[in-house]
């Protein structure tokens, strides 16, 4: 081997950071690598927020939370296929997970909504700026400031085992250096998913042949061969998730929070035809039953106001303006008669606190201030569900559900957190808790080798 360590991370997104930096905090020598030149993954790319339960930043809004709810919520979401037991990590862990974070440097104070929740849990940057790059940026901060060894291009290719079925290693291949092996007691793969990846996606789900992806070119899944070739068993990989808004004129994500804030979805003909804060799965299948495949969410200045990372979308050209709904429908070719009769009986949901037609559960502020905005919309690729099957210690399991020792797994490279779809939110969630416990785990278990 060219190298010997404790613990070879294969993966630079949240997971993959988070798992670094707390294996090396439990006294493990740590090697991260990533294949491609910049680090980040797909989660630098997020852009809701973090899912917490019963945290300080709650509190300090009167938000009223618990575990169970958060359980119920994500089960729900998740068509209640989800592991219970990796559930069970998720929300108890993710209190502690927000205050990691915040002790190393991170500002989640501002709490929002997602779609899937009861109540305000997303925690996120003040302001409502883009919680992943903020997330990422903490990481590695505090990565270089304990001298991990970080290797960009640089793929991790076969996991190496001793005789007796131990962890030895990995292969790896240096864009510059070739191929060579980093001796370790243990591997965790933080390889992220394969939305990307339209071949393996539509083998998975015809459906989604040819769609869009919201995700960064390093999310195509050779993660999960990885694992497979190492005798990982897999599960749910048939659950990929669509995003449900994806503007149609950028390309570019919109978050779910900026209905979280206010705005509300219309079709082509100016109504509304979902709530529009439900899962994302239905969300996105009413989105493409309307005409043309596409729907606009619609918003004015307050919510715009309420939330930062809007004004990079008004930036990018993708939210056109004007300063009545009617104007704004010729704008778009939206019927901009019945978009202002939509508004205003929306408006009275506000005010009399209940939507009457799609039982919106949350109306957070009414659409009549300053000018307003239309973003057309239309679904996108965006997570897999699925993956490397994992116990609640991060280990990876072989199809027999015995564990593979000295192989962790964390993030959107394993699968069952989510079941059958992911709630908005428990992505970075996911990725900073079972990063965590993976690198404490492979940590541990180094030590007692
Ligand atoms: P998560 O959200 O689970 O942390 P991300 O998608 O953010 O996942 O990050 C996964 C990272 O792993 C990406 O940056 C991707 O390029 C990298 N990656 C994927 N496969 C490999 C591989 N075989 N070797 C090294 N890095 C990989």
């Amino acid at each position: 081997p060219k190298d010997t360590v404790d613990v070879v991370v294969v993966g630079s997104g949240g997971a993959g950071f988070s798992a670094s930096v707390s294996a090396h905090d439990h006294g493990a020598k740590v090697i991260l690598i990533e294949k491609e030149p910049v680090i980040g993954g797909n989660a630098k790319l997020a852009a809701g927020g973090m899912n917490a339960a019963w945290t300080d930043q709650q509190k300090a809004k009167g938000i009223e939370d618990s575990l169970e709810l958060m359980t119920k919520d994500t089960m729900k979401g998740g068509r209640n296929i989800n592991d219970p037991a990796l559930v069970d990590v998720l929300v108890s862990h993710s209190k502690g997970s927000v205050d990691w974070m915040t002790a190393m440097g991170a500002d989640l104070s501002d709490v929002g909504r997602m779609g899937g929740a009861s109540v305000n849990r997303t925690h996120r940057p003040t302001g409502g700026a883009g919680v992943g790059a903020h997330v990422v940026q903490v990481l590695y901060d505090n990565a270089v400031k304990r001298d991990i060894d970080m290797r960009m291009n640089t793929r991790g290719i076969e996991i190496l085992k001793d005789d007796s079925g131990n962890v030895k290693g990995l292969l790896v291949k240096g864009m510059y250096k070739g191929y060579y092996w980093i001796k370790a007691d243990a591997v965790i793969l933080a390889t992220g998913g394969f939305a990307k990846n339209n071949e393996r996606v539509s083998k998975l789900d015809p459906k989604l042949k040819g769609f869009v992806s919201t995700n960064q070119p390093g999310a195509t899944g050779d993660g999960i061969d990885v694992a497979g070739n190492a005798g990982a068993a897999m599960v749910d990989l048939q659950y990929i998730q669509a995003h449900p808004t994806l503007s149609v004129k950028g390309g570019v994500m919109v978050t779910e929070a900026v209905r979280g804030n206010g705005a509300i979805l219309v079709n082509r003909e100016g109504k509304r035809f979902v709530n529009e804060i439900t899962t994302r799965d239905k969300a996105a299948a009413a989105i493409l039953q309307q005409t043309g495949k596409s729907a606009y969410l619609i918003f004015d200045d307050s919510v715009r106001k309420s939330l930062k990372k809007i004004d990079k979308y008004i930036g990018l050209g993708v939210a056109p303006t004007a300063d009545t709904l009617v104007k704004l429908g010729k704008l778009e070719n939206i019927d901009g008669k019945a978009l202002t009769e939509t508004v205003a009986r929306y408006n009275t949901f506000v005010t009399s606190g209940k939507d009457a037609d799609f039982e919106r559960p949350n109306l957070p502020r009414a659409i009549n201030e300053g000018n307003y905005y239309a973003i057309e919309v239309t679904p996108g690729v965006h997570h897999t569900m699925g993956g490397v099957m994992i116990d609640s210690k991060a280990e990876v399991m072989n199809a027999k559900k015995q564990i593979i020792p000295g192989l962790y797994g964390a993030g959107e490279v394993t699968g069952g957190v989510h079941g059958a779809n992911r709630l908005g939110g428990n992505a970075i969630s996911d990725i900073i808790t079972f990063g965590r416990l993976a690198g404490e785990q492979a940590a541990a278990y180094s030590k007692k080798k």
